[in-house]
């Protein structure tokens, strides 16, 4: 859940660019003659992307790798022009690959940066907004590739809602309210030792539709529990301070300690250390607590 800029390299470019990573002569030839059938798609998904209503775009089969879905061309050439054009490529379509994983800066735009970015090679993955396994003649649409944690990545699969409400946050388009309004919380257990659950809770002003999909993006991307394996050193960190010191500091003093991690405005809102130091410091029990015991 934080925004990102859309990746500013020319659509066009980038298709001549991936044809030419093909190493089979007669297909670049057939992606040629389909350029402009293919060009179309970055318009067909900016319209849905100002509407967000991606959910609405014609799916491929389930499987069925020959299943023609532009010109002559069928989904495993469109998804061979991403894997081998782009990805494998040793040209500039690659680079444009790095390019758009670094638009991330090391913190995944999905869950806001408690996956592991970080692979053998470097940074990251780039996940298909429109998973290209049923989205195919998007497999290289610049705004339709968005970096993210391996987890995210491979979390959210091949499977894309069919119900507006449900589809996941897209960190391009969709409106600044879900990256700078608070709509996670986390609850303290007020009891030792410490637990510390979150959930969602999207502001009440927000339309319905806005309320399910940030419910629905915190549940595909599995973030109750994986926040949940991230608070377990910060926690103890907090908590061993406390004893030391900020020993002394009274409850209310406590609380503008960890009221000031909370507002960190370096780290998205929602992210899991934002939530949790909200929680903590809106815990009475935790911050009048010294832990002496
Ligand atoms: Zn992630």
């Amino acid at each position: 859940m934080k925004r990102l800029n859309a990746p500013t390299c020319c659509p066009s470019e980038l298709f001549d660019e991936c044809v030419r990573g093909l190493s089979n002569a007669a297909l670049r030839a057939r992606f040629v003659v389909q350029k402009a059938l293919l060009e179309s798609a970055n318009a067909n998904y900016a319209t849905s992307s100002a509407a967000q209503t991606w959910c609405k775009l014609p799916r491929a089969l389930h499987g069925h790798p020959d299943q023609v879905i532009v010109g002559n061309l069928t989904k495993g050439e469109l998804v061979a022009l991403y894997d081998e054009g782009m990805v494998g490529s040793r040209g500039a379509a690659r680079k444009k690959y790095d390019e758009i994983k670094l638009l991330a800066h090391d913190e995944c735009p999905y869950c806001g940066g408690c996956g592991e970015l970080v692979e053998e090679e470097g940074i990251g993955t780039i996940d298909h907004f429109l998973p290209k396994a049923r989205f195919p003649i998007f497999s290289i649409v610049p705004a339709n590739l968005v970096p993210a944690c391996g987890t995210c990545n491979t979390g959210m699969g091949s499977r894309f809602p069919t119900a507006p409400e449900l589809q996941p946050l897209h960190p391009y388009f969709d409106a600044p309210h879900f990256f700078d309004e608070k709509w996670t919380t986390a609850t303290v257990s007020e009891e030792e030792p410490v637990m510390v659950t979150f959930d969602v809770n999207p502001p009440a002003a927000w339309s319905e539709n806005d309320r399910q999909r940030v419910v629905q993006h915190f549940k595909s991307c599995k973030l109750r529990g994986r926040y949940r394996t991230k608070v377990a050193s910060d926690l103890s960190s907090i908590i061993a301070q406390r004893k030391t010191v900020h020993r002394d500091l009274s409850p209310e003093a406590f609380r503008e300690v960890l009221k000031a991690v909370a507002d960190n405005e370096l780290l998205p809102i929602n992210g899991w250390k934002r939530s949790l130091y909200y929680g903590l410091a809106d815990s009475v029990w935790f911050c009048a607590n010294n832990f002496a015991a």
